[in-house]
């Protein structure tokens, strides 16, 4: 089953495309995750987009759309969620347009709904592992050892655009640019919208049963 999981900035998309991997054996194309790691090994790529993610705005739609093609063809028959990508309408016109070509389909649309008033908290709080990526937040899920993962004993930072000026930005541009593919995926379908707010398993259940309907 091939997905995309859309929301805004810190709903818990990359929380919820774990838990899928992990439980029901999909690959995750998280294009924030791609731009870091190309960042992190000064590309070409890295260098382009660096400055966008540093200030929390969009990279350029002709980078991403790129970006995402190339990571597409190389998926074969393997299941994937589609994480923070598209992130407007142009990018989900595109989308169309290279699945068509793929022969591959989106089986299903999920927005994630989180209050905006929750989401400063959740994302000022959050603490990633550098290593391999996992997620803490500093009150509702600390690491055992401070500043330490569990997973893998990497250090746990903060992310930099998860400082509060520039978490401003990116709620700005996902109300901008990105809340407008709510209307175009419910026209489109099949689109589900699913409530963020609770524990990451209360989450995914309600996912579960969402895939589950028609
Ligand atoms: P994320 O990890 O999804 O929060 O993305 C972090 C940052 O990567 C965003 O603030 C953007 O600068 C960039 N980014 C990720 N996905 C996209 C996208 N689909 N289009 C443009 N920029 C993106």
């Amino acid at each position: 089953m091939n997905l995309i999981l859309f929301g805004p900035p810190g709903a818990g998309k990359g929380t919820q495309s774990a838990l899928l991997i992990e439980r029901m054996g999909m690959k995750q194309i998280s294009t924030g995750d791609l731009f870091r790691a190309a960042i992190k090994n000064q590309t070409k790529l890295g260098k382009e987009a660096k400055g966008y993610l540093d200030a929390g705005k969009l990279v350029p739609d002709s980078v991403t759309i790129g970006l995402v093609e190339e990571t597409l063809g190389e998926m074969g028959d393997q299941a994937f969620i589609l994480d923070g990508f598209p992130r407007n309408v142009p990018q989900a016109e595109a989308l169309t347009t290279i699945l068509n070509q793929l022969h591959l389909k989106v089986d299903k649309t999920i927005f994630l709904e989180v209050p905006m008033k929750m989401l400063l908290g959740r994302l000022t709080g959050r603490r990633v592992c550098k290593n391999c990526g996992a997620t803490y937040h500093i009150e509702s899920k600390p690491p055992k050892k401070d500043s330490i993962c569990d997973v893998c004993g990497g250090p746990v930072v903060q992310r930099p655009d998860d400082k509060e000026d520039v978490i401003r930005t990116r709620l700005e541009a996902y109300e901008t640019s990105t809340r407008p593919l709510k209307d175009y995926y419910k026209a489109k379908g099949p689109y589900v919208e699913v409530d963020g707010v609770g524990t990451s398993d209360e989450v995914f259940t309600r996912i579960s049963q969402a895939l589950k309907s028609r």
